[in-house]
């Protein structure tokens, strides 16, 4: 059966070559070297049934599945699976991308965009690409330094860096064959963490930064040159000045002519695109809009087309076939970027082609991909805004509760969505879809203070607060404006932060079963952020890898966890699987940080071990995986700040503020826990005097703090630190102790990290 597999394989990979001299008959089998490196085209992807052992797009096919037809390793034998080899790339930041693997060669993306290419069956570096970031976009990655996958196409390896260039590398040794930057304003707040899509003949790329300043596009380049085919926006810009495409002025007459137009106004296709062959098109998902709040945005009203939505385009010309909008006149930061997964399902005796996404809102949607009218939509989280989606009309009946411009209001999902960026998966044999699910509501207010746009800056405006102890929540600054929490909450879902796994038949959208992976954290903000992204098989396997660091198998039928092997790291991606030579593998990338995931909470891999990011393969009687050495935690008494106060009333509050918008993104400064992001309260002399160097200078560029000159005045810069200043006297003076990691030295004794 295996040996048949690989000469199938063979001979689906050599179809493309006969013409340039491939000269095997497809019963030889053809070692992975004689043939061209990375070579994927429509046809092998067409024909992918026929190679079970390969992974050859982000979601394995062009359904974007997360679901391989593998079988060696099932229910009956997973409890062997073990460590077969790893890739240590070593990089701080988080991973999330799952890896392709073509011709026994693994192809896949790191922190900004770097590429490795490793042997699938070793782990032997083929090539690495790392390419020098521009370190003024370091400060606009909303959520990590992330990026979240290559495509492979025709020998070319094609990806997307955080400052926005599109390269495409030559598979054989990673040289780059061109580069072109997608970016329009390169002042905004864009960045790239998407994976490219590849339609027909053109390869397309979104971009990021909704939270920031972003107006939303994708990009089309001819595979070959680079050179520029079309590019379509995905909201308007002020229709005084005209509008790129036809498409825009549809658009246009769903916002207020008063809207904020110079914000940007957000929906960014940070993340999935698909793209169906059978039928042309091009899928993409849309996000948030910037500022969050329409009365603010867009005071007349309006759906704001295209926020939230899924897209479809055709490839040749960028032209709108059909849309969707999930959640008119987005208001929660609730994307449709989420993963796509096309399939053909028997629904009322009909044979439909369908779309499926579980985007942020809470709804699990079912669309018919040909036109994009809605089949069905249910809640899969607990959800408030909205009372239910109709399906005549195919639009969402909003509640009242998700209004928070006037009042403060509890509304569910959060922002962090009924589901995010993490895969979900589709087994066609149990007929279900995986969805690796956060429960959570959270509070959202209006900031005391009025609007005011700065470019290249965070512009989100509308406040929201989770209902938990910490900076994020409860204890922070804004939450002592809300009013009390118990009027806020009566009569709404339960408020614990949870996460799961939760098996959804799109049919008749019911839960099949779940699995609560909240574990120790529930309640708290990592319980959402322990389950990473899904694969599963036909062996009736699911599997997820952890915050915790384990890497589990579930049965595909019931939930029930059948094995779990410690990796020693924390992960967030979706795992994949493979065969080379006849084994199957299976392999993720083992890394945490970006959005919560950046916090080393104790429970973690990520706290225990530091966040030591690799490829991790995984065989059948591999034996346990390598662990990084453990790190020694002590609580150590908070340390007197090196400076003396200053600062006028005025001028901290100020600071808080700039900081609360600024800088909470990545320095959260919690007790108790760390991460790989400096604490600002336990600053040296030394940073004391170079602060403003630091930040607007961008001296520590190279560490990951770019520059916030442009965006922070001196004066500003000064008010941050004098309330940095005010927040360490009052955290020593508190008598505080706080948990922070020591490497152990040579000789045996803890040596702390190097204070910010
Ligand atoms: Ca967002």
């Amino acid at each position: 059966m295996v040996r048949r597999r690989t000469i199938l394989a063979a001979a689906a990979a050599c179809l493309p070559l006969l013409l340039q001299g491939c000269g095997r008959t497809a019963d030889t089998p053809v070692e992975p070297a004689a043939r061209h490196a990375g070579w994927i085209d429509a046809d092998r992807l067409d024909a992918i049934d026929s190679e079970p052992g390969a992974w050859l797009t982000g979601g394995r096919d062009q359904q974007q599945s997360y679901y391989s037809p593998l079988d060696q390793i099932n229910r009956e034998n997973v409890a062997r699976l073990g460590f077969a080899w790893q890739y240590e790339i070593g990089s701080e930041h988080g991973f999330e991308a799952t890896p392709i693997v073509v011709d026994g060669v693994m192809y896949t993306s790191g922190a900004g965009g770097a590429v490795y290419a490793v042997d699938a069956a070793t782990g032997a570096e083929r090539w690495k690409f790392e390419p020098q970031l521009d370190p003024g976009f370091m400060r606009k990655a909303c959520c990590g330094i992330v990026n979240r996958g290559v495509a492979v196409w025709r020998g070319r390896v094609y990806v997307g860096t955080l400052d926005g260039y599109l390269y495409a590398l030559n598979a054989t040794d990673g040289t780059v064959a061109w580069k072109v930057d997608t970016f329009t304003d390169r002042e905004r707040g864009y960045t790239i963490t998407s994976a490219p899509q590849i339609a027909k003949d053109v390869v397309v790329i979104g971009n990021a930064g909704a939270e920031f300043d972003a107006r939303g596009y994708v990009t089309a380049y001819d595979l070959e040159t680079g050179e520029q085919r079309w590019r379509f926006f995905t909201v308007p810009g002020d229709p005084k000045l005209g509008f790129e495409h036809r498409e825009l002025k549809k658009a246009a007459a769903t916002w207020d002519p008063q809207s904020l137009w110079q914000v940007g106004l957000g929906g960014t296709v940070w993340d999935a695109m698909a793209y169906d062959p059978e039928l042309d098109l091009l899928y993409l998902g849309t996000g948030n809009a910037a500022p969050y709040p329409r009365k603010l945005r867009s005071p007349a009203g309006g759906d704001n087309l295209y926020l939230a939505s899924i897209i479809a385009l055709k490839p040749k010309n960028g032209r709108m076939v059909w849309y969707y909008q999930t959640t008119p006149a987005e208001n929660w930061d609730y994307t449709a970027t989420q993963k796509m997964i096309l399939a053909d399902l028997e629904i009322d005796g009909k044979q439909r082609k369908v779309i499926m996404q579980a985007p942020k809102n809470g709804f699990f949607y079912v669309l018919d991909r040909r036109d994009g009218k809605l089949i069905s939509a249910e809640p899969y989280v607990p959800v408030n805004w909205a009372s239910h989606v109709d399906r005549r009309t195919g639009r969402p009946v909003e509640t009242g509760q998700g209004e928070y411009f006037d009042s403060p209001k509890l509304v569910f999902p959060s922002p962090a969505g009924g589901h995010n960026w993490q895969p979900m998966a589709f087994n066609p044999r149990t007929g279900l879809v995986y969805i690796p699910v956060i429960e959570a509501g959270s509070f959202w207010l209006m900031p005391d203070e009025p609007f005011q746009y700065q470019k290249g800056a965070l512009n989100s405006t509308g406040i929201y607060i989770f209902p938990m102890r910490g900076e994020w929540g409860l204890d922070g600054a804004a939450a002592r404006k809300l009013p009390p929490i118990d009027e806020l909450t009566r009569g709404q879902p339960d408020t614990t932060l949870r996460g799961f796994v939760r098996a959804w038949n799109p049919v008749t959208q019911k839960v099949a079963w779940e699995v609560d992976v909240s574990g120790q954290w529930a309640g708290e903000l990592f319980a959402t952020w322990n389950g990473g992204g899904l694969m599963t098989t036909a062996g009736g396997l699911v599997f997820q890898g952890r915050g915790t660091g384990e890497f589990v198998a579930l049965d595909a039928d019931t939930g029930r966890q059948l094995h779990s092997v410690d990796v020693g790291t924390s992960m967030m991606a979706a795992p994949m699987t493979y065969t080379v030579n006849g084994v199957q593998y299976v392999a993720i990338m083992a890394g945490l940080g970006g959005a919560a995931g950046q916090e080393h909470v104790p429970g973690t891999a990520a706290y225990r071990y530091g966040n030591m990011g690799r490829i991790v393969a995984l065989r059948l009687d591999g034996g346990p995986v390598p662990h990084p050495p453990e790190l020694q935690h002590a609580a150590i008494a908070f340390p007197q700040p090196p400076v003396a106060r200053r600062g006028t009333p005025a001028e901290l509050d100020r600071g808080a503020e700039l900081y609360v918008r600024h800088c909470t993104q990545c320095h959260s400064n919690m007790d108790g826990r760390s991460s790989g992001i400096p604490d600002l309260r336990r600053m040296t002399a030394e940073t004391h005097a170079a602060f403003a160097d630091v930040v607007l200078g961008g001296a520590r560029a190279a560490r990951g703090m770019g520059s916030f000159s442009g965006v922070l005045s001196a004066v500003e810069a000064e008010a941050v630190h004098s309330y940095l200043i005010e927040l360490a006297w009052k955290t020593f003076e508190a008598g505080a102790a706080s948990g922070q990691f020591h490497q152990p030295a040579a000789d045996g004794t803890p040596a702390g990290l190097p204070p910010p």
